[in-house]
C-alpha cells in the first residue's frame, strides 16, 4: 500500500512542491518501502528515533526534523539532519550554529511561526522573528543557512480558518523576504499542509508539505 499511496500523491503534487514523507512511530521496513519507490526525503519529530533510523537507512535519504527540538538534543542529529523546521529561538539556532560547526556543516533552518488559535502549538510571531533576525548574534552565524518558514494550521474542519492561517504565514514569509533576505536566493521554503489540509496549503503558497498517515496509514502511539 505504501508505494500505490505514495505514487498517487506525488502524482498530484505540483512539481515543484517537496513532499516530506513523515515516518514518525513507523518502522523502518516502512520506510524502505517508500525508498524503494524513490521516496529520499523523510520527516520525524523525535530526535532518538531519527538518529536510529538514520543510522540503520542508507545514508542518501535526507532527514527533516519536523518537531519542537530541545537545545540539548541538537548534537544528536547534527551531523546528518538535512533541515531543522521547527526553529522557534535565537537560543535554538546559536546551539545548531554552533554544533554544525563542530561537524564543519552548514545546517538548513526553517523558522516556525505560530499561526494557529491554539496556543499549545509552538512558534514564533513577526516581532520576535524581526529581533531574531536583526541580532548581531544572528548576523555572526557561519553554520546556519535560513531556507524559509514553517507552520502548522489549527486542528480543525473550518477549511475557511485554515486557509486564511496559511495565507498569513504566506504573508510573513514575503514580509520577512522583502525586509531582511531579499537578496538571499536560498530563503524560499514555506513548509506548510499535512494529510488533512495539504491541497489547501499548495493552493496557499506552500513549497514544502509534510504528510504522514496519507502515506503510511494512520499512527499507533504506543
Ligand atoms: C505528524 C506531523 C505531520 C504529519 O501529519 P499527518 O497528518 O500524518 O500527515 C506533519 N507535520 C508535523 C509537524 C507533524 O508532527
Amino acid at each position: 500500500m505504501i508505494a500505490e499511496n505514495l505514487k498517487r500523491l506525488k502524482d498530484s503534487l505540483p512539481p515543484d512542491v517537496e513532499l516530506i514523507a513523515v515516518s514518525k512511530t513507523k518502522p523502518e521496513s516502512d520506510i524502505e518501502l517508500a525508498y524503494s519507490a524513490g521516496q529520499r526525503h523523510f520527516g520525524e519529530n523525535k530526535v532518538q528515533e531519527m538518529v536510529g533510523k538514520w543510522e540503520a537507512l542508507p545514508k542518501d535519504i535526507k532527514w527533516h526534523l519536523i518537531g519542537h527540538l530541545q537545545r540539548n538534543k541538537v548534537k544528536h542529529i547534527a551531523p546528518f539532519v538535512h533541515l531543522i523546521h521547527a526553529v522557534d529561538s535565537l537560543k535554538l539556532l546559536q546551539e545548531i550554529n554552533k554544533q554544525a560547526a563542530k561537524h564543519d556543516r552548514v545546517i538548513n533552518c526553517l523558522l516556525q511561526f505560530h499561526i494557529a488559535e491554539e496556543s499549545t502549538k509552538f512558534g514564533m510571531d513577526m516581532e520576535e522573528a524581526r529581533a531574531l533576525l536583526n541580532s548581531d548574534t544572528y548576523g555572526e552565524m557561519d553554520n546556519i543557512n535560513l531556507t524559509g518558514v514553517m507552520g502548522m494550521a489549527s486542528f480543525t474542519s473550518d477549511g475557511a480558518q485554515i486557509r486564511s492561517e496559511f495565507d498569513q504565514l504566506k504573508n510573513l514569509f514575503e514580509h520577512l523576504r522583502s525586509e531582511f533576505l531579499s537578496d538571499k536566493e536560498d530563503f524560499k521554503e514555506i513548509s506548510m499542509g499535512m494529510s488533512g489540509d495539504y491541497e489547501v496549503a499548495i493552493s496557499c503558497g506552500s513549497t514544502m508539505i509534510r504528510v504522514g498517515s496519507k502515506i503510511f496509514g494512520i499512527r499507533e502511539y504506543h
